[in-house]
């Protein structure tokens, strides 16, 4: 581990990123500035090259979250008459229905219990019904328990059915390979500081062209317009409307090339997937047991069912932890106990092995002192 940072985030974002993109953001940009422009223009180039194979789709950054990014889409594709089919099964895919009920957009939730996968079929019969659904949204990768959804086959039922597919890939895309073509999807969702591993500040948006230029006066909100966002962009050189993150873009632009560095996102899916078997077939030799079954795991992060003894608390076992540089997640489903370990950002299988060798002597020791208060 890198000798000068307090300590590994296995987390699913903001995540570990490397010293030469903390070090791209020492300088101080004028938004009004070509140099920095350009950056921007290059920014848009490289993710619509990372998300379609070929020309129709272009890209529009996002002041904000990624939430922001997702609030803007909902909030702007929809035309006023329009209708939002949600298919949720965890936090993330809630979270568009919600931001869909704030905008008072007409809503169909379908929601699954978070371990299940949505049933194709069950989607199908309801776009085949309601023919006032104009629009289908999804989470990718769903980062409430690490399940991965089955984005290109929901894409094929809405592309059948005429409707427009909103994916949010969130924590997936640059580290899981997808292509908008081979998924029917007209807009995908992501941000700074998940899978590319940049630093968190924007979200972005990669669009269909043609769908986004039917979108002009539909936004629900001025500054998460993306309409209008793009408009900007695209026509005014790679200009923002309102300040944008300055540092932040220049860190990202450096994660782009190190992507590339790297060896484009199919070589990062090779090392993420590889941590995640490392960190898993290591936990199960301690016991520990994952939340999905394999076949429906992403390799970005993972959820394991809490330590059985009496004693096991997480805030315990976070800080002793954290005592040895390995910041970990909390769980965040309603049905179990559970904690979740991130296994991207720039991080690699021997931190996975040494994380979990941490962790056998933590629970050792918090198993130790667990018997002797039951013994007492
Ligand atoms: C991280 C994430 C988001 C956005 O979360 P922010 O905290 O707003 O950046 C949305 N959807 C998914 C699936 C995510 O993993």
């Amino acid at each position: 581990m890198d000798a000068d940072i307090p300590y590994l985030l296995l987390t699913p974002g903001p995540l570990t990123t490397t010293q030469s993109v903390r070090d791209a953001m020492r300088d101080d940009f004028s938004t009004w500035d070509i140099d920095y422009n350009q950056r921007v223009m290059e920014i848009r180039k490289r993710l619509v090259q990372l998300a379609a194979g070929s020309p129709g789709y272009t890209a529009v950054l996002m002041q904000g979250s990624g939430t922001f990014a997702v609030e803007a889409t909902i909030g702007s594709v929809i035309p006023p008459d329009g209708k939002l089919l949600v298919i949720s099964n965890g936090a993330y895919g809630k979270r568009i229905g919600q931001i869909a009920r704030c905008l008072k957009i007409a809503l169909h939730e379908l929601s699954y219990p978070e371990t299940e996968l949505p049933d194709l079929d069950q989607i199908r019969e309801i776009l085949a019904c309601d023919g006032t659904i104009t629009h289908v949204a999804m989470v990718h990768c769903e980062t409430t328990t690490g399940m991965l959804n089955p984005a290109a086959e929901v894409g094929k039922i809405v592309a059948e059915a005429g409707k427009d597919y909103i994916l949010d890939a969130m924590s997936s895309f640059g580290g899981i390979p997808l292509s908008m073509e081979a998924f029917h999807v007209d807009y995908l969702i992501s941000s700074a500081n998940k899978c590319i591993q940049g630093v968190p500040g924007f979200g972005f948006v990669i669009a269909n062209q043609s769908k986004l230029e039917l979108t002009a006066g539909f936004a629900r909100s001025l500054s998460l317009d993306l309409f209008d966002q793009w408009n900007e962009m695209e026509h005014k050189g790679g200009k923002w409307r309102y300040t944008s993150p300055t540092h932040v873009v220049c860190a990202f632009l450096q994660a782009l090339q190190e992507l590339e560095a790297e060896g484009g996102v199919l070589r990062r899916h090779a090392r993420y997937a590889e941590n995640q078997s490392t960190l898993v077939s290591a936990m199960h030799k301690l016991g520990l047991r994952t939340l999905l079954p394999r076949e429906l795991q992403s390799p970005i992060i993972t959820s394991f069912y809490d330590p059985e003894f009496p004693a096991f608390s997480f805030n315990q076992f976070y800080d002793e932890l954290k005592k040895r540089r390995y910041v970990i997640y909390p769980g965040k489903i309603s049905q179990a106990e559970t904690f979740r370990i991130g296994n991207i950002g720039n991080v690699f299988p021997a931190d996975m092995q040494h994380l979990v060798e941490q962790i056998g002597q933590v629970l050792d020791t918090m198993a130790a002192a667990s018997d002797q208060t039951v013994n007492n």
